[in-house]
């Protein structure tokens, strides 16, 4: 088999074989196909597309690249989730306990902030004491004892998808549908669950920003699944402003802890796109046989504290100070040196957001990375006062900045000004939620 070959069939509009993809998977990963061959591979399936038996194919060879993680000894079906990043997006930290409380195992491995996104490990870590690298005999202990344990990625999960992505980040080819898909659904298949429930975000702040995109990408994924005998759910929801209203690492800890204390009501967005997310995974774990029960016990296991106990368990385990995460001590994880308020320049209504430059703002403080190796700051970031569709008078505070090193100060506070338009006619926000895919 030659490389050139398979480069000119992609070119050509024609479907790859099993083996090809097979060969072209190994022959990356072990360095035997170059990185000039592979961009143009890249490139060509970026352009030609790929239908759902190449990206199944895809996907399995990808995950047979590295390791592999055997849940099968822990007891019940073993769920995860997955979010395609954003801005203010704090559901893991909320979910992952509330359905524990709820009888279900959720054994997660997650992933670090990048540029404007977040990442939940980042946010565990703005925990004194957290470890997120745990051996995977010490967080099935953990899964096993409580019910829930999320840590960083171990091992050599999937090198295929880390080299792959490199390369796509330099080549102009993340955007690509069956790229996308294979990378997340091939680290989801080699970290073991059973069951796995897909958040697809659309708008300013994610990869997808039309709602057919999001929904080709959902319906792919979920299409995988069955191929490769796991079932999942996807759902697709709306990322044209921050999910929650806090942006930073312990900001959004401390914002997870005030929903499981019972401090955001019920129709947030937040809420909401929790409520969904621990219903699908309540269902896919044959804990609740309607979405109405479903969010039934979910909110039974908030309001009685249960969801709290639980986050504070794994903490605990993971080795971080869980008397932090009370409603009168969780402050001390973004206390600053200055909040600097940014103040509206007109009146009228918030007529739209960029959730991608509120991240950068973020990240302008010290919340995020520009680099892969970058230190983050946990105490950091912003806490917004408005969403799109509110009144707003000038010089009241769109958000308050949370500030320790002021270096980049007035570039987040111009971002925050590019980030949130104002309009002089009332608008209607973007829903929540677009679809469910089963
Ligand atoms: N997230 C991933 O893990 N991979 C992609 O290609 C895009 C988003
Ligand atoms: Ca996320």
């Amino acid at each position: 088999m030659r490389m050139v070959d398979i480069i000119e069939r992609k070119a050509a509009r024609e479907e790859l074989t099993t083996e090809e993809i097979q060969f072209v998977v190994e022959g990356f990963t072990a360095g035997s196909i170059p990185d000039y061959q592979m961009s143009a591979l890249l490139m060509a399936i970026l352009l030609n597309d790929m239908n759902e038996r190449e990206a199944a194919d895809l996907t399995l060879a990808m995950m047979r690249s590295g390791d592999t993680i055997d849940l099968s000894d822990l007891p019940g079906v073993k769920v995860d989730k997955h979010s395609s990043g954003g801005v203010g997006d704090t559901t893991t930290l909320v979910v992952a306990p509330l359905v524990a409380a709820c009888g279900g195992t959720v054994a997660k491995m997650s992933g670090r902030g990048l540029a404007f996104s977040g990442g939940t490990i980042d946010k565990l870590e703005s925990v004194p004491g957290v470890c997120v690298e745990q051996p995977i005999k010490r967080f099935k202990e953990i899964v096993r004892s409580i019910g829930v344990c999320v840590i960083g990625q171990s091992g050599d999960l999937v090198p295929a998808d880390k080299k792959m992505y490199a390369l796509r980040d330099e080549t102009s080819t993340v955007s690509s549908v069956p790229l996308i898909a294979s990378s997340i659904m091939s680290k989801k298949l080699a970290a073991g669950a059973d069951a796995i429930v897909l958040d697809v975000k659309v708008g300013s702040g994610a990869f997808m920003r039309t709602v057919e995109d999001a929904q080709k990408l959902a319906k792919l994924m979920v299409a995988m699944g069955k191929r490769l005998g796991r079932e999942v759910v996807a759902v697709v929801t709306d990322m044209n402003q921050p999910l929650g209203m806090a942006v930073g690492n312990g900001l959004e800890m401390r914002e997870a802890v005030q929903l499981l204390s019972g401090d955001v009501p019920e129709g947030d967005p937040l809420y909401e796109v929790c409520m969904l997310l621990g219903t699908q995974m309540l269902r896919l774990s044959r804990l609740a046989g309607s979405d109405e029960e479903a969010r039934k016990k979910l909110k039974a296991a908030l309001e009685s504290g249960k969801g709290l106990e639980k986050l504070r368990a794994m903490i605990h385990a993971l080795g971080g100070d869980e008397s932090l995460l009370a409603m009168n001590r969780i402050g001390a994880i973004c206390a600053v040196r200055r909040h600097v308020p940014v103040n509206a320049e007109q009146s009228g209504y918030i007529a739209g957001m960029q959730a991608e430059l509120i991240g950068r703002a973020a990240q302008f403080l010290g919340a995020g990375r520009a680099t892969k190796t970058d230190p983050i700051d946990p105490a950091v970031g912003l806490l917004m006062h408005r969403r799109v569709g509110d009144r707003i008078e000038k010089g009241k505070p769109i958000c308050t900045l949370y500030v320790n090193d002021e270096a980049q100060l007035n570039d987040a506070i111009e971002t925050m000004h590019r980030a949130v338009v104002i309009g002089k006619e009332p608008v209607q926000a973007a829903p929540m939620v677009y679809d469910v895919i089963r």
